[in-house]
């Protein structure tokens, strides 16, 4: 089944006691049993809930899994990721991450006796360099956030098997519209469901597909002990923003390439980072692991001072200056004082995340409008 039929109809089964078409928000913490032990597969809702198992299914089948896990958000989704780990274990991850995620393994598992090592994945030999017996497992962010380098999937795939490390992929750029991870051998894909997949700015969700029944078991019982469960109307918010995915996901890349081009045809503007130019130094990687270049994209003034960076994000009309991103809507971000203050300034500076770099996340309105807009605030 092509993608774009998955997308309407995965795990979606008509309501077995009203046949509803839709999955119904089952809004209950608890479920009535026959007798003690007796039950229909539900007992309490942390562990089970059939929204979110609709959910599940569906999600585990958009990114070619045989299995999905969701939670109350992409960073819970990564905490459960982290907490396979034990003391002493060490990770090997960008220098080029969210920044939710590197806050939380350098504020949060550092202090268990976790070690995590962020570097340039760009080029393999790099990640072959930090592998040692301790490593246990890869987080790999591509594209990557806010900059768009590209790390070889196949490449990382190649390093870790052998070595029995376990793989992780933060697909949230991308979407499964565009890149499946798991499809190269990666044994876990994140999405921070709140973006791309929810696509309309209005659900905080998470979620991890893979394959493998017995990680999926570990992951479940982190799942379950944890508690970061998402609740059912989230659920549902997610389902119903998974059937437009495909719809969505080709204006954002229609849209990403009019506007990429066009602010490189600014002479304002000193550089734009977007994975599908042509000139981009892993354009051969994008093309090989990705259908298509998305709507995210970040670019640099020709005037690069605070002031002129701050005239410009607040200059917009169309583009709301918003954290965030994969919505219907544009927004524009400063990733230095926004989405990635929580990455120490050095750091940041050194692996090119400049104070004046901004980000966009180009929504599925009119490009021309879109256009304009940049154009009005950029001069
Ligand atoms: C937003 C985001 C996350 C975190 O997800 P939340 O849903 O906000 O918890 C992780 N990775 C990337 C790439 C993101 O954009």
């Amino acid at each position: 089944m092509k993608l774009a039929t998955k997308l309407i109809h995965a795990g979606a089964e008509p309501d077995p006691s009203t046949g509803a078409i839709m999955t119904p928000i089952y809004q209950t913490s608890t479920y009535v049993q026959a007798a003690p032990g007796q039950n229909k597969g539900y007992e309490y809702a942390r562990s089970q809930n059939p929204t979110r198992k609709a959910l599940e299914d569906a999600l585990a089948i958009i990114e070619n899994g045989k299995y999905a896990l969701s939670f109350g958000s992409g960073v819970a989704a990564t905490d459960a990721v982290i907490k396979l780990l034990i003391p002493g274990d060490e990770v090997i991850a960008g220098n080029d991450l969210y920044g939710g995620t590197y806050r939380l393994f350098t504020k949060v598992f550092e202090k268990f006796g976790i070690k995590f090592h962020f570097i340039d994945m760009q080029d393999p030999a790099n990640i072959k360099k930090h592998i040692n017996d301790n490593t246990k497992l890869i987080w790999v962010e591509t594209p990557t956030n806010p900059l768009l380098n590209i790390v070889d999937i196949a490449a990382v795939v190649s390093l870790a098997k052998p070595q029995n490390i376990l793989t992780c992929v933060d697909n949230t750029f991308a979407s499964p519209f565009l890149q499946n991870p798991l499809d190269f051998g990666i044994d876990i894909v994140m999405h921070s469901a709140t973006k791309y997949i929810g696509g309309h700015s209005d659900v905080i969700h998470g979620c991890l597909m893979m394959n493998d029944a017995s990680l999926r078991e570990k992951l479940y019982f982190l799942q379950k002990s944890c508690g970061a469960v998402p609740g059912p109307q989230d659920c549902f918010l997610i389902l119903r923003g998974l059937k437009t995915l495909h719809v969505r996901m080709e204006r954002h890349c229609e849209n990403g390439e009019k506007i990429a081009h066009f602010l490189r045809s600014l002479p304002n503007v000193a550089k734009v980072y977007w994975c599908g130019f042509e000139d981009h130094p892993s354009y051969a990687v994008a093309k090989k692991q990705m259908r298509g270049f998305g709507g995210m994209m970040s670019f640099e003034l020709k005037n690069d001072s605070v002031d002129e960076t701050k005239r410009v994000l607040s200059s917009t009309k169309l583009f709301s200056l918003a954290e965030s991103l994969g919505g219907v809507e544009s927004l524009i971000n400063h990733p230095a004082t926004m989405t990635h203050a929580s990455i120490p300034r050095e750091e940041r500076i050194k692996n090119g995340l400049n104070d004046s770099l901004i980000r966009l996340s180009v929504g599925i309105e009119d490009a021309d409008d879109l256009m304009e807009d940049l154009k009005q605030a950029i001069g």
